[in-house]
């Protein structure tokens, strides 16, 4: 694939005359893909006032935090500060009280080798600095069930019109303004209508189909594992009292993985279990059938060999199983939109502060604008496919954003039907007021650390 291919809308688009598959709901709100982004949005419009309808194409919510096994929450602090806030803290402490989330305290959140002995193997550290050892911050390890199980009980709770099991297939699309979805589902197409869509699907398959232009581009494609019965203890102690074997021994892992981050295994809350963010696979792209049938293959026998090897050679891993394999490939990046505003790498690491901020990462800000599409109405976005060059995307797109980002087009959703406007007039201010009432923070007051836009205009 070329790198950053520009594309044209794929314009599958049809029309309310046209409909012929049989209408199953009407709602404020439609929210497509049931992934973090997704069920932000989804739970943010319904309490918000609005009804709410979401479709997800597997069985099951959470996208890549659950299906795709991605098991750390992470971006979420300045320094100190944390900085994303609303569901996702929800969510840390749903999955705290059921035992199945680990975050370091507050006074473990710091620079040392003790605190990175007992730490560091969580993943719950500062990845952004330089420094050895890393300082532990404000980050949580979780159970992907889990994740599952507090998504069902929001999703409940908020009252929203959950189906699972229905894959977006066409959006339907009356002169340049969204009308709804169409789903295939075993029961055959069924479409959903509403007034404002947001598509969380990761890929803006509604928004590319609905004549939003975007660009193309792939990153890191990994299927991520799990194994279990893991003498976690044992393996740190290793590691620790024989620093240059077990380097070794990890570079031959890495090698057969054929790439991984430095920590390749990663505790989780569940005893003798740890996650594998691994192999690391480059040029799949992840909307091709033909190029992911390919990749699950290739991550399997390379699991497979790297696994031999772990359990002949790494103390603590000698009788350890292959608890699971992710049942979704693990995508980082596909299409783009590209919106009212493209973030740039520029925007994010020098902090630019926007006056349309509406929501807030680790130390960058997401303007409202980049949440839209430029051709069509009642239509928004938030997660990972948002509005960005891909430079800026792989900088900008972890869990706790993209929950941010779906809690934003949630409030803007909600507060363009009770007022009757375009979702696009809705004003960053009223947003980010909606925000801060569902105790998210809209990233409205800059830090220290930001760069002002002195030429953004509120609500634009
Ligand atoms: C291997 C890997 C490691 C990562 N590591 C971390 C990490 O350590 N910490 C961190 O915070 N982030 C990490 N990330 C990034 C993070 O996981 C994603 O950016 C984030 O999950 C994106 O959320 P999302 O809701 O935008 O999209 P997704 O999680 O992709 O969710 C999209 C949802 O839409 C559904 N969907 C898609 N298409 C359709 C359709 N046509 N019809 C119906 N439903 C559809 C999907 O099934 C899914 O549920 C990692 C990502 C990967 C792949």
């Amino acid at each position: 694939m070329n790198p950053s291919t520009a594309m044209s809308s794929l314009d599958l688009s049809t029309t309310t005359a046209d409909l012929t598959a049989p209408v199953i709901s009407r709602s404020d709100v439609l929210v497509v893909g049931g992934g973090p982004a997704g069920v932000a949005a989804a739970v943010t419009a319904a309490r918000s006032g609005a009804s709410v309808t979401l479709l997800e194409r597997y069985s099951s919510l959470g996208g890549l935090a659950s299906g795709g096994m991605v098991l750390v929450l992470d971006d979420m602090i300045n320094g100190q500060e944390i900085t994303v806030t609303g569901i996702v803290s929800e969510y840390v402490e749903r999955l705290q009280k059921l035992g199945l989330a680990i975050v370091p305290p507050a006074d473990d959140r710091k620079a040392s080798d003790e605190l990175w002995n007992k730490w560091g193997r969580f993943g719950t550290f500062d990845f952004h600095t330089h420094v050895n050892p890393k300082p532990i911050c404000y980050a949580a390890a979780f159970d992907p069930d889990g994740w599952k199980r507090v998504s069902n009980d929001l999703v409940r709770e908020a009252g929203v019109n959950l189906r699972l099991h229905s894959w977006f297939s066409r959006p339907i699309v009356d002169d340049g303004v969204m009308k709804g979805v169409i789903c295939e589902t075993k029961s055959g197409p069924q479409a959903f209508m509403a007034d404002i869509v947001i598509d969380t699907t990761g890929d803006i398959d509604v928004a590319s189909r609905a004549g939003a232009s975007y660009v193309k581009d792939s990153y890191l494609t990994t299927l991520v594992f799990r194994l279990g019965n893991v003498d976690t203890n044992a393996a740190e102690a290793f590691e620790q009292a024989n620093p240059k074997e077990a380097r070794a021994i990890n570079r031959t892992i890495k090698r057969l993985l054929g790439g991984a981050w430095e920590l390749w295994w990663l505790k989780t809350p569940i005893d003798g279990v740890v996650w594998c963010n691994a192999p690391h696979m480059t040029g799949f792209d992840g909307v091709d059938p033909a190029d992911m049938t390919a990749a699950e293959f290739a991550a399997r026998d390379r699991i497979t060999e790297a696994v031999d090897y772990v359990r002949a050679n790494l103390p603590g891993f000698e009788n350890c199983y292959m608890l699971d394999v992710a049942s979704q490939m693990g995508v980082r990046q596909t299409r783009l939109l590209e919106g009212e505003y493209v973030m740039t790498k520029d925007d994010v690491t020098s902090r630019r502060h926007f006056a349309d901020t509406v929501a807030r990462g680790r130390d960058y800000y997401y303007p409202f604008r980049s949440l839209l599409p430029k051709e069509v109405d009642q239509l928004l976005v938030a997660g990972r496919h948002y509005s960005a060059t891909p430079e800026a995307q792989k900088m900008s797109r972890e869990i706790p954003p993209c929950m941010a980002m779906g809690q934003a087009v949630g409030v803007a959703a909600a507060l363009a039907i009770q007022t009757g406007t375009l979702v696009r007039d809705v004003s960053a201010l009223d947003i980010q007021q909606g925000m801060r009432r569902h105790g998210a923070d809209p990233g409205d007051v800059p830090s220290s650390n930001a760069t002002l836009d002195v030429d953004a205009v509120v609500g634009a």
